[in-house]
């Protein structure tokens, strides 16, 4: 299994910018989401505050339009089909029956832009992912 992303490693990988103010670095004084997933191609380490408040930023989230996304079937079942699931929920933790959720919601086909959740943490993941793309 991947090993989550600290900080640390992210900031060493180059990808990943910390914002401690909490502020979006546009200005305007507003305090941005605290992604609970790492996501490394948004630059988004779970529980550290993003840069920018959604559209704020001159690049980042912008770049991935929501609806460019391939077809979200053929890719969930591309996932069931290469991945072994533990049958774990990677956010509660609970033994429960799992999902795959695509993190980026870009679709693509990598091990790393998906986590398995049970139905309750895919359900207010992909609420969280969509409030802060669209
Ligand atoms: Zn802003
Ligand atoms: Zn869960």
């Amino acid at each position: 299994m991947a090993e989550r992303i600290t900080r640390e490693q992210a900031i060493a990988e180059g990808w990943f910018t910390p914002n401690d103010s909490g502020l979006c670095q546009c200005g305007c004084g507003q305090t941005t989401n605290i992604p609970k997933w790492t996501a490394k191609r948004f630059g988004h380490v779970g529980g550290e505050h993003v840069r920018y408040v959604s559209g704020h930023g001159t690049k980042g989230e912008r770049n991935y339009r929501w609806r460019e996304r391939p077809s979200y079937n053929a890719v969930h079942l591309w996932a069931r089909r290469s991945f072994a699931k533990l049958g774990r929920c990677q956010d509660c933790e609970k033994e429960v029956p799992t999902e795959w959720a695509n993190i980026s919601g870009v679709y693509r086909r990598e091990r790393d832009d998906f986590i398995e959740l049970c139905r309750p943490c895919h359900r207010s993941f992909d609420r969280w992912r969509e409030s802060l793309l669209i």
